[in-house]
């Protein structure tokens, strides 16, 4: 399948400017080295891919956001061409002052919550390298900046074998997020092997979800995510996910973005189906 027919809804665009990061989760598939561009290579891609397409929103992502180099530049830049911007982040190097000097450039704050507890954490790998995990205290504290700020939050939880039996809907339920999505953890061939014992059946995918049903997730299955998602990885080329197995196009530095996007595949359809009910 490629995406010759795509529509011209605008569309979410994920940059994944940086794969730093300070955290150590074991399913993660970054390689956490240097950022590879400079922010005059993020503008080319920037413009690259807003002339190309209508963009709705570019979502920063990683690695970890907030531990690439110019995350402030990359939100100043995309609101400068008056295009919706959001970030998602592990949330261990957000603060509340990030947060309030964010306020009106920033439309959505997404937070990644895997372990309910700090035990979890840890046996997930969500800790940084002097042993700190985030608390749940502190969660909160960060969601109360969010919504005082008036920007949208976004959380979401990749079911994994540690976390799979339990009941986040206390946690959930204090931070009142606008969407909660779930997302199965997944393997991706010489990328992230070290959490393969993390996988999920899908009865349990399936029994996590129906657990927290009256909480309302956006349940996003291992289909759901296959060619559904845009994605610019930190060389500035774009991802395809189509063989569960990453392939990437040529760099969107020096290639025009339509030449580039015809060759992945993309599905419309499963696109649609993911936004069409997000803000
Ligand atoms: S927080 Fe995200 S980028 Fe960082 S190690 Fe975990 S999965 Fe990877």
């Amino acid at each position: 399948m490629t995406n010759a027919n795509i529509n011209t809804d605008s569309k979410v665009v994920n940059l994944h400017y940086t794969d730093r990061c300070n955290y150590l989760c074991r399913f993660c598939h970054c390689r956490f080295q240097k950022t590879p561009l400079g922010m005059d290579d993020w503008k080319k891609i920037i413009d690259n891919i807003a002339s190309g397409i209508p963009v709705r929103r570019f979502n920063l992502a990683g690695g970890e956001p907030l531990a690439g180099e110019y995350i402030q530049k990359m939100i100043d830049y995309i609101e400068g061409k008056g295009i919706e911007c959001s970030i998602i982040t592990n949330g261990s190097l957000l603060t509340p002052d990030f947060i309030r000097s964010n306020q009106g450039k920033l439309q959505m704050i997404g937070i990644s919550i895997d372990g309910l507890d700090d035990e979890d954490n840890r046996r997930i790998g969500r800790i940084d390298r002097h042993g700190n995990t985030l608390s749940n205290e502190r969660l909160l504290e960060l969601a109360r900046a969010i919504h005082a700020a008036g920007m949208r939050l976004k959380i979401n939880t990749v079911v994994n074998a540690v976390n799979c039996q339990k009941d986040f809907s206390p946690l959930i339920q204090g931070l009142m997020p606008d969407r909660w999505k779930l997302l199965r953890m997944l393997h991706y061939e010489n990328a992230n092997d070290n959490g393969r014992n993390l996988m999920v059946t899908d009865e349990e995918f399936q029994t996590f979800a129906k657990r927290h049903q009256h909480l309302h997730p956006v349940v996003e299955d291992t289909a759901d995510m296959v060619n559904s998602y845009i994605v610019v990885n930190p060389q500035g080329r774009i991802l395809t996910n189509s063989a569960v197995r990453f392939q990437a196009t040529e760099s969107l530095v020096n290639h025009p973005f339509r030449d580039e996007f015809i060759k992945v595949s993309f599905d419309e359809n499963a696109y649609q189906k993911r936004y069409k009910s997000a803000s």
